[in-house]
């Protein structure tokens, strides 16, 4: 009989236990501070929740999903994130449901993630969620709430990049325009983009491999390319952000792994760590669900703990107590897990 947990999956004993409680309890307050009420949804869903709502294309769906097909041949998939889970039951419910709807989840992910990258199968997530509201000051209020969390843990050395994606409105012009210029720099690119971007072009920008942030770099940028009223709208959470004291990074090549966001998209990255591992990121969305025809407006923000390098150079493992921010490798990972929610 096995007595170590699961690969990729913790105990948390005493005195870990606590500081996880401790944790949620931190959390929770910051949230209910800002009107944020708590949810809870099925630890597993459909699988085509997460498929429709991801896209064909994003390294959640292609790679990482936990999925199975359980014992009456249905296609289940552990949670991986918040965002479509929470705005299903939304949908689901929402004629009982105040609008516009302010919540905020406290929970376990699920991640398939290859044994040796080291990181998490099942990690802890806090996620905030505002449906039905199109307003900028949304965005800045997520953004506000994810660094009130952040110092309230002690870190203070991060910065928070920040990025316009663009809607239906201008996104498809600039996509083409994105795509013709990699086409002409194909010859730059090293690792699978080479082969294959006219699927998700975006990807490319905030890929991780050397030639393709050499490219990146050169790329034309969606910030150019905006229309009138995502200019207006980035402008808004600029100004908003700066009036809450916070001055935002503006990063091109910031973009979000889930095909359904649109507009603003943010990280807030620890630069203590060289691969600049986000601590909290999110987005805007416009659709929340595969089976609604409506586009409704979402917006989030998710910080994960747990999920990645969870084993620090001392070789203590899945701790839960937050270090100083040059540490936080073993500490956090980006809210999608490699980014929810809503990045990467
Ligand atoms: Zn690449
Ligand atoms: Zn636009």
């Amino acid at each position: 009989m096995e007595l170590a947990p699961p690969r990729g999956t913790l105990d948390l004993l005493p005195p870990e236990g606590s500081r996880m409680r401790a944790l949620y309890d931190r959390a929770a307050e910051v949230a209910r501070r800002y009107g944020y009420r708590y949810v809870e949804t099925p630890g597993f869903e459909a699988t085509e929740l997460f498929s429709a709502t991801s896209g064909q294309t994003s390294d959640v769906v292609s790679k990482e999903m936990y999925s199975f097909v359980d014992r009456g041949d249905r296609a289940v998939t552990l949670r991986p994130e918040g965002t479509a889970p929470v705005m299903r039951a939304y949908l689901h419910r929402r004629q009982q449901l105040p609008t516009p709807f302010k919540t905020y989840y406290l929970t376990r992910m699920y991640r398939y993630a290859r044994p040796q990258s080291g990181r998490l199968r099942e990690h802890r997530q806090f996620g905030v969620e505002v449906f039905d509201v199109a307003d900028p000051t949304a965005d800045v209020e997520v953004m506000v709430v994810g660094d009130v969390f952040l110092r309230l843990l002690g870190l203070s050395r991060y910065e928070i990049r920040l990025n316009s994606i663009g809607d239906g409105t201008c996104r498809p012009a600039y996509r083409e325009l994105l795509l013709a210029f990699l086409e002409a720099n194909r010859d730059r690119l090293r690792d699978e983009h080479r082969d294959r971007f006219a699927d998700n072009p975006l990807r490319v920008l905030d890929c991780k491999d050397q030639a393709c942030r050499a490219v990146a770099a050169d790329a034309p940028t969606m910030l150019d390319h905006l229309c009138d009223a995502c200019r207006e709208h980035f402008e808004a959470v600029t100004a908003g952000l700066a009036e809450e004291g916070l001055a935002p990074v503006i990063t091109p090549t910031l973009v979000r792994g889930l095909d359904y966001y649109t507009r603003t998209a943010f990280e807030f990255v620890s630069p203590g760590s060289r691969s600049s591992r986000a601590l909290c990121s999110g987005a805007v969305g416009t659709t929340g669900s595969p089976r609604s025809s409506e586009a409704r407006p979402c917006r989030g923000s998710a910080s994960g703990w747990g999920s990645s390098g969870s084993r620090s150079r001392s070789g203590t493992r899945g701790s839960t107590r937050p270090r100083s921010p040059g540490s936080t490798r073993s500490w956090w990972g980006s809210a999608q897990g490699g980014g929810t929610r809503p990045g990467r």
